[in-house]
């Protein structure tokens, strides 16, 4: 772990990472295989830790933290390695007549040195997803995890060091005014997890040096649903997705748009689906997750006044519980539908038709990620075609995030740029254009000047 103390400091760590990427080492093929490798093991080594590190932050229970973190990373891991002698392969296209005899590749290429920041609510995975695809592309990384996590943040701090080379692969644990002597620094690429404000703040940075940028944002991500699908069914999927990781989520539902009758009758089985997935009480179940900290315990708790509450229980503020809640005819102006919740509480705001709903969404930020419960294809039609949103799922929530050919990545207000699978690996890489030609014979020379009468007829 490095410890930062000063502006000047973060200019000499950045500068001795720039070194070794001059070197050329991490642009082998080899170091990135062994680098990957060294993660691979680093995480499976240490899954306890690891474990023990997001129930300590958030109260992720060790199956959560399996499926939502570990196995995201492991899964990515696997994804590059399996494909990373593809990746590298030069790109062949064709060369037009006018261009022949020559050959032109595409070739990827690393950008060199990357920030990565991350935030708490995915402490792990959001850190070390985005580091697969820069060890992937070959860069030398600087890892700046979140201290609102801070046990997550400490174990990655001592292990990272140890599993994978440390001169090119550095973390610096810090809050806002450590990044912010980190962000003084230039880089060949940012990639930035969290909220808005602070992403114009990296954005504002990475203009100075002209940095390219990955914007993963957050926002509110609607859910429509009407009468044609399985009620009950949607709302199992429905509360799973809300309510995992207590709502600390990016691409968790925000809230439901419906017509009154099917709010109406969505009511009693969310009710049902949060009995099912965390018993009578969930403060009991050892499945259901904590608000981050007490600011954000303070922020979430107020929205619980905003509404008809259908399902709910008491908050416990010393151990930053906030049951899964329902609220039902929430209006449009209320504060809960200002800002993204980002927890367990799901608001249900009625609209009068398709129409409304659309109007609605579109009247908003572009969202991260948009979810149509509907069996009707018309309907699901018009949500692919007039909605914007950076991804659209119809009958499930969140699932998209298990498809590593899918770009993940936000659009307006919920971000730019995008990742997993690929893209990661794009996302760190320069596609470099190669073109040769032989010098002989000269089918050029029908271009040169002077532009003779015979030359301007051709
Ligand atoms: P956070 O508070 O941990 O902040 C994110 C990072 O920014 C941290 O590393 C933090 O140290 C740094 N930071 C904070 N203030 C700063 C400042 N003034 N200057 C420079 N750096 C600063 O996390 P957060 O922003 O609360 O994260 C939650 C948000 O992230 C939500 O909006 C959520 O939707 C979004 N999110 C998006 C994704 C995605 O993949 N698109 C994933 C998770 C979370």
């Amino acid at each position: 772990m490095t410890a930062l103390t000063s502006a000047t400091a973060a200019a000499q760590l950045v500068a001795s990472v720039r070194d070794v990427y001059a070197t050329g080492r991490t642009t082998k093929r080899e170091w990135r295989v062994e680098q990957l490798n060294a993660l691979r093991q680093m995480v499976t080594d240490n899954e306890e830790l690891i474990e023990k590190a997001l129930f300590s932050d958030l109260g992720k229970s060790a199956t959560e933290a399996q499926l939502t973190e570990i196995g995201i990373v492991l899964g990515d891991i696997d994804y590059a390695l399996k494909n990373l002698s593809d990746w590298l392969k030069p790109q062949k296209v064709s060369v037009p007549l006018a261009a022949q005899p020559a050959k032109a590749f595409v070739v990827s290429e690393p950008l060199g040195v990357a920030l990565i920041i991350a935030p708490w609510n995915y402490p792990m995975q959001l850190l070390l997803a985005p580091l697969v695809g820069a060890l992937a592309a070959g860069n030398a990384v600087v890892l700046k995890p979140s201290e609102l996590a801070p046990a997550t943040s400490e174990v990655m701090a001592t292990l990272i060091p140890v599993y994978l080379d440390s001169e090119a692969v550095v973390v610096v644990e810090g809050a806002a005014q450590e990044t912010g002597w980190l962000l003084e620094q230039n880089y060949d690429h940012i990639f930035y997890t969290g909220n808005g404000r602070v992403g114009r703040i990296v954005a504002a940075a990475a203009a100075k040096n002209l940095t390219p940028l990955t914007l993963e944002l957050g926002g509110k991500s609607p859910i429509y649903i009407d009468d044609t699908v399985d009620l009950e069914a949607a709302a199992e999927r429905i509360a799973w997705a809300k309510y995992l990781n207590a709502g600390q989520t990016c691409v968790a539902p925000d809230y439901i748009l419906a017509t009154a009758e099917v709010q109406h009758e969505l009511e009693a089985h969310l009710v049902a689906a949060i009995a099912g997935l965390y018993g009578a009480d969930p403060m009991n179940s050892p499945d259901y997750g904590r608000i981050v900290n007490d600011h954000h315990f303070a922020r979430v708790s107020a929205y619980l006044a905003d509404g008809r509450v259908v399902a709910d229980g008491q908050p416990h503020a010393a151990s930053r519980y906030i049951p899964p809640t329902v609220l039902a005819d929430v209006r449009r102006d209320a504060p809960v539908m200002q800002e993204e919740i980002f927890g367990p509480i799901l608001p249900m705001v009625t609209v009068t038709d398709l129409e409304d709903a659309i109007a609605f969404i579109n009247s908003r930020p572009k969202p991260l990620a948009l979810y149509a419960f509907t069996e009707n294809t018309l309907v699901r039609r018009v949500f692919t075609e007039r909605t914007s949103s950076g991804a659209l799922a119809f009958n499930v929530a969140i699932l998209h995030l298990s498809v590593p050919g899918l770009p993940f990545g936000g659009v307006g207000e919920s971000g730019m740029g995008a990742y997993r699978g690929k893209r990661s690996f794009d996302t760190f890489s320069h596609e470099k254009a190669i073109l040769a030609k032989p010098l002989k014979p000269e089918t050029l020379a029908l271009i040169f000047p002077p532009f003779t009468e015979r030359k301007k007829k051709l």
